[in-house]
């Protein structure tokens, strides 16, 4: 069976400071039901992922080539050198404010297996697809190109986020049966492309405005086995209360 997998997505906050605080408070309420994590700036992950027991701690994007000319990036090697084992891919603000492409998501995924990383691969659509009525293919498209050429037992390890993106930090969070129901085309997609055993394998979280009062209608989904969290995950109360939901 599939073990449920969430992970607070801080984005820009949390100093190191702030983040050995969270994660003192909340590493030892981190329980066997699940995977509870958290992912930090890169400045921070070293100490957290060091101060971390229970919690995993993850990047929020790399760079697909090891070394070079790109100013600002940060290589999955030195990812490795730290023992950071999950990384976030091509979530939505990376791809309309950095440049994120299907292309160079599945770049990053490729890259990220071969050091026996998780990506955390990030997918959704806009409001606009949304009121078009595009969502699924919008979804099948995305994961087309960010899938491509990967082998079935890798894809199976992987994480996906199906998060729309008009939900993401507007407090209009999906309804448990259109989260349910694009984490299934999800499953589908990655069956179509990889077989049964990645689609059975894979775990798909759904994100957007999940917060402690609809953790648990969206776990209860047969298809979404986590959460990506934004606002929630800043808390320790909240991301605390979070935990508890889970089982
Ligand atoms: P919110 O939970 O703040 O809507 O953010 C979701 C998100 O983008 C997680 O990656």
């Amino acid at each position: 069976m599939r073990k449920p997998i969430i992970v607070g997505n801080w984005k820009m906050n949390k100093t190191i400071a702030e983040a050995k605080a969270f994660i003192e408070a909340c590493d030892a309420n981190a329980h066997d039901g699940a995977t509870f994590g958290v992912a930090t700036s890169f400045i921070a992950l070293n100490d957290a992922n060091k101060l971390a027991k229970n919690l995993i701690v993850a990047a929020e994007n790399c760079h697909f080539e090891d070394n070079g000319a790109f100013t600002g990036e940060v290589s999955v090697p030195m990812l490795e050198e730290i023992n950071v084992k999950y990384c976030i891919i091509g979530h939505s603000e990376r791809r309309e404010m950095f440049g994120d492409t299907d292309e160079t998501v599945n770049k990053k995924a490729k890259r990220l297996i071969d050091a026996d990383i998780t990506p955390i691969l990030c997918i959704g659509e806009t409001e606009a697809q949304y009121d078009a009525g595009e969502t699924e293919k919008v979804i099948r498209d995305q994961l087309t190109g960010s899938l491509a050429n990967l082998c079935p037992k890798c894809v199976s390890n992987m994480v996906i986020a199906y998060e729309p993106i008009w939900a993401i930090g507007t407090g209009k969070s999906a309804t448990k049966e259109d989260a349910q129901n694009c984490c299934a085309i999800v499953r589908d997609q990655v069956k179509v492309m990889y077989g049964d055993d990645a689609a059975n394998a894979v775990r798909i979280q759904y994100g957007g405005s999940v917060k402690p009062e609809n953790i648990v209608e969206y776990m209860a989904c047969p298809d979404i086995d986590g959460a990506l969290i934004g606002g929630a995950s800043l808390k320790e109360d909240s991301f605390n209360d979070i935990m508890s939901k889970v089982k």
